[in-house]
């Protein structure tokens, strides 16, 4: 095993956004179990509609106020409906031009809800997805084969998540194909996956994993798509620390640092 290095202690998870999707998710329903109120109320003819509507409004909205132990004990059917919603009104929000926001909002709103599922039981058996994008185009480190092939160079930020794995012991996957992710994540079975990828494919993960909760962090991609996309390790770190009880086994850490180059 490599001589790993001490990293900067994390900092607190920062805010996660999330009241737009928030706002939809909860406010329309109520909205129109309202309407439906006022309409049982003024008008006579067609009651039993507005009774159903009505009912069937509030019992839309009701999974948005689960938190906690009930949130987690019906999470697959509450993210299904939270999925849904969020794939729903997607072309409507591309054609306001908000998709990006439409769907980091959802991402925030769903971190929250974990991180209030997690806060006082943290997870045991947390995974951690990443793309492989995060590794520099031109480094020839065979990640897939091998974490411990970087040669932690600081070119890209795989050097410090290698270390950090290694560290605190944390389990993480690469991924170059989504469905590879999906498939290791259902195999490794975790009770947490601390997922990494754009804004398109975290939407797709959380939509085709319902069943697992999931954090999920943004890349950023100042080079365009799939080519040497960047994140926030301090989130990360932060993620795992706060998130998943430590793993990392007593002893000192020497910082050293392979001789290479990417
Ligand atoms: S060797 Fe450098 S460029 Fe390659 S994966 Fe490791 S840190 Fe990134």
């Amino acid at each position: 095993m490599k001589d790993l290095r001490a990293l900067p202690a994390p900092g607190p998870l920062p805010d996660e956004g999330g009241a737009l999707f928030l706002w939809v998710r909860r406010g329309l329903p109520l909205a129109l179990a309202g309407i439906a109120l006022v309409g049982l109320t003024l008008y006579g003819a067609g009651r039993g509609w507005w009774m159903l509507l009505s009912v069937a409004a509030l019992a839309a909205a009701w999974p948005s106020f689960l938190r906690g132990e009930a949130y987690l004990r019906n999470r697959t059917a509450i993210h299904r409906q939270d999925c849904l919603w969020t794939n729903v009104l997607r072309p409507l929000a591309r054609w306001l031009h908000q998709e990006e926001a439409w769907i980091l909002s959802f991402c925030g709103y769903n971190n929250r809800r974990v991180r209030e599922a997690f806060g006082g039981r943290r997870a045991r058996r947390a995974l951690i997805l990443l793309p492989h994008c995060i590794q520099l185009a031109r480094c020839k480190a065979d990640l897939f084969t091998d974490l411990q092939s970087c040669y932690d160079c600081g070119l890209c930020p795989v050097g410090d998540y290698m270390n950090a794995v290694l560290l605190n012991r944390w389990e993480g996957r690469i991924s170059n194909r989504s469905h590879k992710a999906y498939r290791e994540a259902r195999e490794y079975r975790p009770d947490l996956i601390v997922a990494v990828s754009c804004s398109d494919r975290l939407l797709k993960g959380l939509t085709k994993i319902p069943e697992i909760p999931s954090y999920v962090i943004p890349l950023s991609l100042p080079h365009g798509m799939c080519v040497d996309a960047d994140f926030s390790l301090p989130h990360l770190f932060a993620a795992m620390e706060t998130l998943v009880e430590p793993r990392r086994p007593p002893g000192e850490v020497h910082p050293l640092r392979r001789e290479g180059i990417a």
